[in-house]
């Protein structure tokens, strides 16, 4: 099954895609990790990314669409994928459409975590708190005035990716504002299992 899970910064895409990956067997493939990690790995792409990152901007589509290519080829990810943060922006999501295409491949579903934006900063503050407690390092981007550039980005460049979807018949909209479990289970119904 190739899966797109779709939502503002916050929304719970990482949550869900989590359960997924238990439950389906496919791996998630989130570029906000891969460029996390291309940034620790001090690589060129990591050091390209991590100033817009912090800032709460969107990596270059072209740096995106190279890790995404690449990431699909692996072993791993024939059987199928959880892509989560990715695509951002409509040249990205026609970037994947070519991708898949020359594979002669298909996307399963693409399903849309809908939330109040107001209450994501809220969310986002209370996974800084926890994550500090649990003694975990906290990424600079979740704070609340970087969080506020990541969602401006979301309705400026991201807003638009569902429509392009939804023009295809291939968008299923979710309300990610249930508790965890009922968003899995509206999860379920949506992508048939
Ligand atoms: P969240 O799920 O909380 O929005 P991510 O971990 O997906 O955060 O992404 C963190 C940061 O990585 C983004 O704010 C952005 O700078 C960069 N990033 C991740 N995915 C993309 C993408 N598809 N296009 C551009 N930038 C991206």
């Amino acid at each position: 099954m190739r899966l797109i899970l779709l939502g503002p910064p916050g929304a719970g895409k990482g949550t869900q895609a989590v359960r997924l990956v238990e439950r389906l067997g496919i791996p998630q493939l989130s570029t906000g990790d891969m460029l996390r990690a291309a940034v620790s790995a001090g690589t060129p792409i990591g050091l390209k990314a991590k100033a817009v990152m912090e800032a709460g901007g969107l990596v270059s589509d072209d740096i995106v669409i190279g890790i995404v290519a690449d990431r699909i080829e692996e072993a791993d990810a024939k059987r199928g994928f959880i892509l989560d943060g990715f695509p951002r922006t409509v040249a990205q999501a026609e970037a994947l459409d070519r991708m898949l295409e020359a594979k002669g491949l298909k996307l399963d579903s693409v399903v849309e975590l809908v939330v109040d934006q107001d209450a994501l900063v809220h969310r986002i503050v209370k996974r800084a708190e926890e994550t500090a407690a649990a003694g975990l390092p906290v990424r600079k981007d979740d704070d609340p005035e970087v969080f506020k550039t990541r969602l401006a980005a979301y309705n400026r460049d991201t807003a638009v990716v569902s429509p392009y979807y939804e023009k295809t018949d291939r968008l299923k909209r979710i309300d990610g504002m249930q508790p965890i479990d009922a968003v899995t289970e509206a999860m379920k119904a949506a992508i048939g299992g």
